[in-house]
């Protein structure tokens, strides 16, 4: 099969050759027609995660079971499927509860084994795991749920327990800011978006954000305070960056849930957190990491509704090899809206 190899990190990725997966015990190998490019790939690339050289990146996925492993008794060849980023074990208290999101015993496709930057790509535990497509739902719109949309999507409801008129500010409309946005606006809650990139703005409007803000140093916190006369409700940091976090949090008023989903590697130890005003406003400070297979019903309804669009959130769709060109400079990309690829 084709695939995106990292040689080493921080290095150029290649698109060659390399031998096609075997399906392991308990799990299945997917074709993959769609997968999306995430900052979590850039993170990966650049030496935040331990990954085993050679790697191949990619982990938001959708795509046609091609081989089944023994004991999967879910799942036959030529099922439509998707899967979260986290992987759950499948057998501890957290998978058994439906917490598989954050299982001590995790697989991530492109983090902990070969990801989806390729033409197949392999899926461990795969009935607890996979997901079922719905008919009406596309391969690109799926490949964009398994990571960003889903995790904005449990941020937003499971953890901040977002309610009809809240005000919501989402700092960062990168592909998970835009899909907290649609999100925010199909819950009923009035939104705030906040970027350094004008571009990804007009998006966020597009999608419904009430007021849009750029971050161009000037103070954000008291900006949306104006806005919603003493501070957002719930607001949601989706970069990840000490100054995002601080954003985030002193945008809140008092009472109100700062949600953090971008992610904050220590990479010059970690970030200082203003938490005097966490404990003089009695501010709760929530964690969100990804959504477990077992809650992707409720969201998969609302998409079949179309109470939420997934699809209009894809930008570009690229190959293996521009894709290659672009990952190095993710970071800084100020490319508005999701980017897919398509393997084939
Ligand atoms: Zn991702
Ligand atoms: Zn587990």
């Amino acid at each position: 099969m084709r695939a995106m190899v990292m040689d080493r990190v921080g290095g150029p990725l290649e698109v060659r050759e390399v031998p096609d997966p075997q399906a392991p015990v308990g799990g299945v190998v997917v074709r993959v027609h769609a997968t999306g490019m995430c900052r979590s790939d850039w993170h990966a690339w650049a030496g935040h995660d331990d990954v085993a050289l050679p790697h191949v990146p990619g982990h938001e996925l959708a795509g046609v079971v091609s081989a089944v492993g023994e004991g999967v008794k879910k799942w036959s060849l030529g099922d439509r499927v998707t899967v979260p980023f986290v992987c759950g074990c499948g057998r501890c208290e957290w998978c058994l509860s439906g917490n598989a999101q954050i299982c001590p015993d995790q697989e991530q496709p492109g983090f902990t084994h070969w990801g989806s930057f390729a033409q197949y790509v392999v899926l461990h535990a795969a009935d607890i795991n996979l997901v079922a497509i719905p008919d009406s739902v596309s391969f690109e719109a799926a490949a964009s749920l398994g990571c960003r949309f889903a995790t904005a999507f449990r941020a937003l409801t499971e953890r901040a327990r977002v309610c009809v008129d809240e005000w919501v500010t989402v700092v960062g409309v990168g592909g998970v800011g835009l899909s907290a946005v649609m999100i925010g606006k199909a819950l009923g809650a009035n939104v705030i978006a906040v970027d350094r990139n004008a571009g990804a703005l007009e998006v966020a409007k597009t999608l419904g954000a009430d007021h849009v803000l750029i971050a161009d140093g000037s103070d954000i916190p008291e900006k949306v305070h104006e806005f919603t006369g003493g501070g957002s409700h719930v607001a949601v940091d989706a970069v990840g960056s000490e100054q995002t976090c601080q954003d985030s949090i002193l945008s809140l008023r008092r009472r109100g849930r700062h949600v953090q989903v971008g992610l904050l590697p220590p990479v010059n130890g970690h970030p200082r957190v203003p938490m005097s005003r966490v404990i003089a406003w009695e501010l709760d400070l929530l964690g969100s990491h990804g959504m477990a297979a077992a809650a992707y019903p409720l969201m998969l309804a609302m998409i079949e509704r179309g109470d939420l669009r997934p699809q209009d959130l894809i930008e570009r769709v690229i190959g293996l090899t521009e894709a290659a060109e672009l990952l190095p400079t993710f970071d800084n990309a100020s490319l508005a809206g999701m980017t897919l690829i398509d393997p084939w």
